[in-house]
């Protein structure tokens, strides 16, 4: 029985085909590379029916991942995240129909673990004996506790501000941990270096090896089985190098290529926070690829990302669907935050935020109607940045009475 229908790699700026079971990193042109699938033999090999019966990870969808034989996956129980209603949220906001695919509830407590769990088990498949990468923080969390689990050394460089707990994740794994004075693009520069001086290692920074997206396309996969394998109106993302946006619109590619999915497609939504927004800048501009952002900060640390790889993948997604790109200020994403647990009790991370606050501000501009069926990915566990929400509550000595409710 076939495992994986994986056949090539295609170059995503020229089409370039190449090899898929060597190590690769970008194309000889520089862009990332896309896997490919032998569709007609998936077709004819699983249909949704058998895929309702597996486990419930992203491994459900082995014939459309990168892994040859199943003895190289190495999982901790990733992917088949629930995609919950908002209903208080969505009514206040306008947006009845409103969904959040709850990604702080896989290993790790974030998203990330999507594209480790499946870019570690091919490393390893394919001979690597080290991954090494730069990191706001938490893909360096994942891919270091995912590279334990598969014995691979793994070497991680973060900004010295990145949230404290995705550097103990990585401590804790035993992994070569370093904290750089700088940003996500510095520490590129650093680990890039070292691995070119170092035998067996892979550098696994975003877009630059095949593996991530498969792994994290595996939401839009897991979006359109939930709905009865069909799509949302729209999509919004928290984007920073962009690999969730362009892995759900890759699957959503492949779905209606398996005949699986009819022609429609949602609109996707990347959302920024406006202290980074190269992606919202370029959309506005009509531009095909964005510029370097400035002076690059905002409490949602894993959608810093000044300049993207695939800057022009996610455009194109954009475009393509009849999407758009936004931008919310930090007071709003976590003014966002804070409503959705008051309102239904989700607490999620400031990017997940983000999204939550974009639905309000494109309801009010017109571009979410009243009837639209909206799904927010909320990328991570709000309690992964404990420092979002400030404590303000009385402290009381052992001897004082708790103050009788006000009427
Ligand atoms: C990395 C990250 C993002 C952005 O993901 P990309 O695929 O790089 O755009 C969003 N939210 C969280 C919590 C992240 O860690």
């Amino acid at each position: 029985m076939t495992f994986s229908f994986l056949s090539h790699l295609d170059c995503s700026r020229t089409g370039e085909r190449l090899d898929a079971d060597v190590v690769q990193g970008t194309s000889p042109a520089g862009a990332p590379l896309l896997a490919r699938y032998d569709l007609d033999r998936v077709r004819e090999t699983v249909t949704p029916r058998d895929i309702a019966a597996r486990e419930p990870n992203l491994w459900r969808y082995h014939e459309v991942l990168p892994v040859r034989s199943p003895g190289h996956v190495v999982t901790l129980g990733e992917g088949m995240t629930p995609l919950l209603p908002m209903p208080g949220y969505g009514r206040r906001a306008g947006v009845p129909r409103l969904l959040m695919k709850d990604e702080g509830l896989v290993p790790t407590g974030s998203f990330k673990a999507r594209g480790a769990a499946v870019g570690v088990s091919r490393a390893a498949e394919l001979g690597v004996r080290g991954i090494a990468m730069p990191t706001n923080g938490n893909a360096g969390a994942a891919w270091a506790l995912y590279a334990a689990r598969a014995g691979l050394k793994n070497l991680i460089a973060m900004p010295a501000d990145a949230p404290v707990i995705t550097m103990k994740e990585c401590q804790a794994s035993g992994a070569e941990l370093y904290r750089v004075d700088g940003l996500i693009g510095d520490a590129g520069k650093l680990v890039a270096a070292a691995v070119a001086g170092r035998d067996g290692y892979q550098e696994v920074s975003t877009l630059k090896e095949p593996y991530r997206i498969e792994g994290k396309k595996t939401m839009g996969y897991e979006i359109a089985e939930q709905l009865g394998w069909r799509v949302p109106d729209v999509i919004l993302y928290p984007t920073g190098g962009g690999v969730g946006i362009i892995g759900i619109f890759k699957a959503i590619r492949e779905l209606q290529e398996l005949g699986w999915l009819d022609g429609k497609l949602p609109r996707l939504v990347a959302v920024q926070a406006a202290g980074c927004a190269p992606i919202v800048e370029a959309f506005e501009r009509g531009a095909r690829e964005s510029e370097p952002f400035p002076d690059a900060r905002t409490v949602a640390f894993g959608i810093t990302v000044p300049k993207a790889l695939g800057d022009f993948l996610v455009l194109d997604a954009v475009y393509t669907t009849e999407g758009t790109a936004i931008a919310v200020t930090d007071d709003e994403l976590l003014a966002a935050q804070r409503r959705l647990a008051e309102l239904d009790g989700a607490f999620v991370c400031p990017e997940g935020a983000a999204c939550f606050a974009a639905v309000d501000r494109l309801r009010e501009s017109g571009r979410l109607g009243e009837a639209d069926e909206v799904v927010v990915l909320n990328t991570g566990a709000g309690i992964k940045y404990p420092e979002t929400v400030e404590v303000d509550a009385p402290l009381l000595a052992k001897d004082e009475a708790i103050p009788k409710p006000a009427v």
